[in-house]
């Protein structure tokens, strides 16, 4: 299934493999000489150590470039080329994916006076693009409590600056009105270049902050032409101070290609593919090893373990890229297949976030229980919930639904009718006294309090929820491969229905 540009792209690949390759020199384990073809023997080599692993080695991908595994950035095509050479390790053939994507080149903020630093930031939506160095210009800024800021908001604002010179940053506060009418004004007035910085008048407005500049309150485009970059409130006041000089560069968008992995254990119904995915690209801030390197790590020692299996129904994992920039792998993936192709997937398992640091079990909602946000899936994806369902409760372990949103790579899938199902254990959302007592872990705090930060690294984890997720993904995915008559209702190895004490942890 290889093409000979895919061997060409793995050779590539495998020579930024720097410190990253694990096992493929060591002997294969009892394990994965073994036909793990029931749930009670995979699970027993399906280890919380194994799938750690794959997480270790993402982490070691991220450390040699740049602390990231974002789209576009080598840290990715280090994680692609550990996928396909464990795979390959394991017996299968693997195929790259390619797909293109627009990739957003990091903008830079640096001060150069009166005091030196590197500032974290971002380029505003609707930005325009350049490299200057020169002077920063205050506009209107209201730095004392209550900084209640009108920064930008008016022309006059702009009246006694001087913006002659060929470099010169207009430093403006948020506050009051769109970023877009701050942006216009400033570019209106002269200025060759806008730094936007957070409004400091609470604590939700203290961060960077990196917002849309690129319509106006009565809907028109804001057309800008100069770049515009963010900031937080610290580094506004110390951007304010006289004498003040600064380096911006915001480089335009390009189209590059990364590249999903897709891997195929064959089944006598290959037209009746049960499909499990996770992303494996991270977000530009951080390496990304709980989101999304728990759930990848998890598909893949998976697959190692079910490597001998032959499956009633042919298996496919999904390593997808660019998930962060918009589902953008999963959606090329789903997009570039022909009808008969789509009617040949039965259904599709996402798992992304499965060992949250804070976590709480959720099960994405497929029959719309609980009754919030986007409606049910697809015909199927409710029994696909039911059976998470039977598998935490054979553990005694308590579940909630989580809205089947389309926010992670299933959304094409069920765009297209076919029926998803999944895990996750949280993210951004804060988690609740009633949650703490049931789950345990810190209310008030988020389910991962380094969700999207550069603190997402191999530390941030709960081996708890990553060893019990872990069982469910390899249950789901075995037990799917040999029968969805739950499903579909095609008919597989007939005696190969998951009963609960399948689900039990192994002694
Ligand atoms: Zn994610």
């Amino acid at each position: 299934m290889r093409s000979v540009l895919a061997s060409l792209v793995v050779c590539v690949l495998l020579a930024t493999l720097v410190a990253v390759a694990p096992g493929a020199s060591a002997g294969k384990t009892a394990c994965e000489k073994r036909n793990n073809n029931t749930i009670n023997k995979l699970l027993e080599c399906v280890t919380v150590d194994g799938v750690r692993s794959h997480q270790a080695a993402w982490q070691a991908a991220a450390d040699a470039n740049e602390g990231i595994r974002a789209a576009g950035f080598p840290g990715y095509d280090a994680s692609v080329a550990y996928v396909v050479e464990t795979l390959e390790a394991a017996g299968y053939d693997v195929e790259l994916d390619p797909f293109e994507f627009t990739f957003v080149p990091p903008a830079t903020l640096q001060q150069i006076a009166p005091i030196a630093g590197t500032y974290e930031t971002g380029a505003f939506t609707g930005s325009g693009f350049g490299t200057l160095t020169g002077q920063v210009i205050p506009v209107d800024l209201a730095l004392d409590p209550p900084r209640a800021s009108t920064s930008g908001c008016e022309a006059t604002d702009f009246a006694g600056l001087d913006f002659s010179g060929p470099a010169d940053i207009a430093l403006i506060q948020r506050g009051t009105c769109f970023f877009s009418t701050k942006a216009v004004n400033a570019e209106a007035a002269g200025a060759e270049a806008v730094i936007i910085f957070n409004q400091g008048n609470s604590s939700t407005r203290l961060g960077l902050i990196v917002g849309n500049a690129s319509t106006l309150p009565d809907g028109s485009p804001s057309n800008l032409t100069i770049p515009v970059v963010g900031a937080s409130f610290d580094q506004g006041v110390a951007l304010a101070q006289p004498g003040s000089l600064a380096f911006i560069d915001v480089d335009p968008p390009e189209t590059r290609i990364n590249n999903n992995v897709i891997a195929e254990l064959p089944g006598k119904n290959d037209d009746n593919v049960v499909m499990a995915g996770a992303h494996l690209d991270s977000v530009q801030a951080g390496p990304g090893i709980q989101d999304n390197g728990s759930g990848s790590a998890a598909i893949l020692e998976t697959a190692v373990q079910m490597a001998k299996v032959k499956p009633v129904n042919t298996v496919r994992f999904a390593w997808w890229g660019a998930e962060e920039l918009g589902l953008v792998g999963s959606t090329a993936y789903v997009a570039d297949r022909t009808p008969e192709e789509l009617d040949d997937i039965a259904l599709y398992l996402n798992f992304d976030m499965i060992g949250s640091p804070n976590f709480v079990y959720f099960i994405y909602d497929g029959d719309d229980s609980d009754a919030v946000g986007a409606g049910p899936g697809p015909e199927g994806s409710a029994q696909i919930e039911e059976f998470f369902e039977n598998f935490y409760e054979a553990r005694d372990l308590p579940f909630l639904g989580t809205d089947f949103s389309g926010r992670s790579d299933y959304g094409p899938f069920i765009a297209v009718g076919i029926p998803a199902g999944g895990l996750f254990t949280g993210a951004e959302v804060v988690k609740t006294p009633e949650q703490a007592a049931i789950w345990g872990g810190t209310a008030g705090d988020q389910y991962d309090p380094c969700y999207h930060l550069a603190c997402d690294t191999f530390d941030n984890i709960s081996l708890e929820a990553l060893s019990v997720n872990s069982d469910a993904v390899a249950a789901a995915v075995l037990s799917y491969g040999m029968n969805t008559e739950t499903i579909n209702g095609v008919k597989g190895k007939g005696n190969f229905q998951a009963q609960n004490q399948d689900f039990l942890p192994n002694s």
